[in-house]
């Protein structure tokens, strides 16, 4: 579709409870950069801490929000990798081509063009995209029209539907990229506690290496969803014996190869870090405001010889390996059961008060409707 409407529209959330569509000038772009016509912006955060108590990230306010998204390219500089029409995964952030981070196919999360404590707050990540096109809209994602830098989109194949590609955002690609980085391969054995988006993504990819799947959870509804995925052995980790009934599930009952946790909180870390066989690996993938979690080095690290790891984002170098696990069909049936809610945009308060009630998976926008 061509861009016609000289407008743009985004979602703010004014006060905690309370969101308002307005609409602001069509964004303007420089060399380097394509406007997006977005069609899904998968929720994070925004329908938990910013929705109940507007708690942001140093990257949003409430005028600004969302950071995943597809859509369809629709305009373009001369010169430029991209044609209008083409379909594009947007990765979240700038790329400036020079740090540590974009020299070495990281995620653009870590590139220090997003870093707040660099480059200031205004200048970082979806602002500073806004402030190098001198343009009054279109940084973020739930908006109608999106700047994205072209080093950050990658487009999609013909045969692989939005819904799907969507989740190589805050879902599958956090667990699939941990997972490409720490190798995780056929016969290891996941454990994952607190069981959100992040901790499903890190499911669907640990299927996806024939890896051996546990879990430990509470909530029911959830517990539904990671039986609709197959996952067959869920603890409950408040049994006595639930350490017992998880190394009996491992080779030798030495623990598990590697822990997730996804909930943020110390009841599960604590948890998961005892769950881990030596040599093994600890990944935190969740974060709750205020949380702080025990570490002992000699305890937790040394002794055990344990890596502890956790990253936001998908890396570059796995961008591929990440398109082509969502062309699985398995993969893609998965993920019809994590994403259990779509809206459109227009009835966004909806979607956000769904996922604080935690009764549910992902949640996509449709940010055309
Ligand atoms: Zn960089
Ligand atoms: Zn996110």
């Amino acid at each position: 579709m061509i861009a016609t409407a000289q407008v743009n529209v985004a979602l703010t959330i004014p006060k905690p409870g309370a969101f308002e569509l307005v609409e602001r000038p069509y964004p303007q772009i420089n060399s380097g950069y394509v406007i997006v016509q977005t069609e899904i912006a998968p929720i994070c955060l925004e329908g938990t801490r910013i929705w109940t108590e507007h708690d942001f990230e140093f990257h949003d306010d409430p005028d600004h929000l969302g950071h995943e998204g597809v859509g369809t390219v629709v305009e373009v500089n001369p010169g430029s990798n991209f044609v209008v029409g083409d379909r594009v995964i947007v990765f979240q952030g700038d790329h400036c081509g020079h740090c540590h981070a974009c020299t070495n196919g990281m995620s653009p999360t870590y590139c220090d063009s997003n870093d707040p404590e660099l480059v200031g707050a205004k200048k970082a990540a979806m602002r500073g995209i806004e402030l190098k096109n001198n343009s009054a809209s279109g940084g973020f994602a739930m908006e109608r029209f999106r700047i994205a830098p072209e080093a950050n989109l990658m487009r999609i194949p013909d045969e692989l539907e939005f819904r799907y590609a969507a989740a190589a955002n805050c879902s599958l690609r956090v667990g699939f990229s941990y997972q490409e980085a720490m190798d995780i391969k056929a016969g290891d054995t996941v454990l994952v506690g607190g069981v959100g988006f992040i901790a499903m993504g890190h499911i669907i990819s640990a299927f996806y290496r024939n890896a051996t799947v546990i879990a430990l959870a509470r909530n029911e509804y959830r517990i539904a969803l990671l039986r609709q995925m197959g996952v067959e052995h869920i603890i409950n980790p408040d049994d006595s014996d639930w350490l017992e009934q998880v190394k009996a599930l491992t080779y030798r009952e030495q623990g598990v190869d590697l822990a997730v946790d996804g909930s943020g909180v110390s009841y599960y870390q604590q948890k998961l870090m005892q769950a881990v066989r030596k040599y093994g690996q600890m990944n935190f993938s969740g974060h709750t405001p205020g949380s702080h979690v025990h570490l002992n080095p000699l305890h937790h690290v040394m002794d055990p010889a344990r890596t502890i790891f956790g990253q936001h984002d998908v890396r570059v170098r796995d961008r591929q390996r990440l398109v082509r696990a969502l062309m699985d069909g398995d993969v893609q049936r998965r993920i019809d059961v994590m994403v259990t809610h779509e809206f459109p945009m227009s009835r966004a308060g909806e979607a956000f008060e769904l996922q604080a009630s935690k009764a549910c998976g992902k949640i996509y926008l449709w940010t055309q409707q």
